[in-house]
């Protein structure tokens, strides 16, 4: 058995059963926690997902279109999910479903929050975390309303997706509604779902159509990892990126073109560094600038975007010489968010002084503090200073990226943790922590069994340990809780 499998009750120390009403119970409570710690270590190496996973279902959309209501509704339940706080970051938690026999995990993708850089980029951003997490992504619209420019511009962002999308058009409470719900294939996701939320009324057809739409083999996000490894080099413009490309392609003794078993894209350079070769992705968008001063920075960031999407480590490069730039705070969240691994390069280090120097790791101490995983090389891209030290870099952060702790070793380090620092009161109840397991990979992703919800602090003390002690140096970690509610009345 391979601890890919997130559903607790495919673990034999752990019977649970699911309920008509898409809940979950358990039979063993804390005796799976005690006694989880036989499974094998290793686990699969080659890429997640062996075994038949739930599959997860994103919802997006506006605020106030309806999305908690039909959360709840699909889930079977009526309390309400985790509410909407202004100005704080919902966290993502997952929900059980089950219809028809299937199970599915529901995600709450996170919050909405209009930042300095607008609705259109947090519409970009919610819509991308969907994509990045789901099988199947279910899009929210008020059709009472109709289709607002958000909604287009969400809609606009899922049309590229590779994520099947399904359209509901929300609040249809009776058939006046329904010329409200055509209206919506304007958005160009094919068919709307009419729906009310409140009222039930779609909802079976709704679930059908989910099910139906999901993928049958579970999604892979990375393929099999044969052949070189995936780099991107991301960068505001003019850092330095093809200066660095040019170099190592430069020093690079033996481009490959034409390996045996890979099929070279053209779009992507085959580099051999430190006796090994690496492909770095979309190198044809790194040469094609963008002049025209308008626009230059849309064409960077979806260069940005396109280059992670294919890649599975990113190389950040920063310009030593200057001071932080809100662009590059930019590229390092897109990094964050897509899940890539990340190494940052300071380039441009013949620029500056000792004391320059100095004075400029304190400051980036500062502007780094939310990637203090992340390694930092300086590096000189036009004289090749430093870039020796990239391979390593490159093989620690995937190394990471790719690390799986088995799911006994897991709980039985959480258990401790978790006796020493328990997790804060609230609401009068202490949240119990059941039960633990390492979902996937690429990046390190746990998910954490709870009898209620756990703050943002706390999750962050246990991933702040994580790296202690297991070193996810260059990955970014992810930690998700689910809830496990009672059946009520059992018992
Ligand atoms: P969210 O911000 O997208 O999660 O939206 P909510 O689920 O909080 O719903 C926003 C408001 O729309 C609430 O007052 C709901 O009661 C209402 N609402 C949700 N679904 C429906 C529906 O199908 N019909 C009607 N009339 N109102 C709905
Ligand atoms: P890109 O837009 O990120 O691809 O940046 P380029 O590679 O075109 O570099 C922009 C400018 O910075 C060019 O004039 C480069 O010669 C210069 N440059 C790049 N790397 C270095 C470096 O390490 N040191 C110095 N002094 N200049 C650099």
């Amino acid at each position: 058995m391979s601890d890919d499998d997130v559903r607790p009750e495919s673990d034999e120390t752990w019977s649970a059963t699911w309920d008509a009403d898409g809940t979950w119970s358990d039979e063993a409570e804390l005796a799976g926690w005690e006694e989880s710690g036989g499974d094998s270590e290793g686990g699969s190496t080659d890429g997640e997902s062996a075994g038949v996973t739930s599959p997860t279902v994103a919802v997006v959309g506006r605020p106030n279109v309806g999305k908690s209501t039909l959360v709840n509704r699909i889930i079977g339940r009526r309390e309400a999910v985790v509410q909407d706080i202004p100005g704080v970051t919902r966290d993502r938690v997952s929900y059980d479903g089950l219809w028809n026999g299937r199970t599915f995990t529901v995600v709450d993708t996170g919050g909405w929050e209009p930042d300095a850089r607008g609705m259109a980029s947090s519409v970009a951003a919610q819509a991308e975390r969907a994509m990045e997490a789901a099988d199947v992504v279910v899009m929210v619209v008020d059709a009472s309303v109709g289709a607002t420019t958000t909604d287009e511009t969400m809609a606009g962002v899922l049309r590229r997706s590779k994520v099947p999308v399904v359209l509901v058009a929300n609040k249809v409470d009776d058939e006046r509604g329904f010329a409200d719900a055509a209206a919506l294939w304007s958005l160009g996701l094919g068919e709307p779902h009419p729906v009310s939320a409140l009222h039930g009324r779609g909802s079976g057809d709704l679930l059908d159509a989910i099910i139906a739409a999901v993928p049958d083999a579970p999604r892979e996000r990375f393929g099999v990892s044969r052949g070189p490894r995936r780099v991107a080099l991301l960068g505001k413009p003019n850092v330095g990126k093809s200066s660095l490309l040019n170099k190592l392609t430069g020093e690079s003794r033996s481009v490959v073109h034409h390996e045996a078993g890979t099929t070279v894209d053209p779009v992507d350079s085959l580099v051999e560094l430190d006796g090994e070769v690496w492909r770095f992705v979309d190198t044809a968008g790194l040469r094609r600038k963008v002049s025209t001063a308008s626009g230059t920075e849309y064409y960077a960031s979806l260069r940005t975007h396109n280059a992670l999407e294919a890649a599975e480590v990113a190389v950040v490069l920063i310009d030593t010489a200057e001071p932080m730039a809100e662009q590059d705070q930019r590229v390092i969240s897109m990094v964050i968010e897509s899940g890539r691994a990340l190494v940052i390069a300071m380039n441009k280090a013949d620029l500056v002084d000792a004391d320059r120097r100095h004075e400029s790791d304190r400051e980036l101490d500062r502007d780094l503090a939310r990637v203090t995983w992340a390694q930092r090389i300086n590096i000189s891209a036009t004289s090749g200073r430093g870039v020796h030290r990239l391979a390593a870099a490159l093989r620690t952060a995937l190394a990471s990226w790719d690390k799986r702790i088995p799911t006994g070793r897991l709980n039985t380090w959480l258990k401790d943790l978790i006796a020493a620092t328990p997790p804060p009161v609230r609401g009068g109840r202490q949240p119990k922590v059941l039960f633990a397991t390492q979902a996937s990979i690429r990046p390190p992703t746990f998910v954490l069994f709870t009898t209620g919800f756990l703050e943002a602090g706390y999750r962050r003390f246990i991933e702040r340990r994580l790296r202690e002690d297991f070193d996810f140096t260059g990955s970014p970690v992810r930690i998700n809780v689910r809830i496990r509610e009672k059946r009520a009345g059992k018992r």
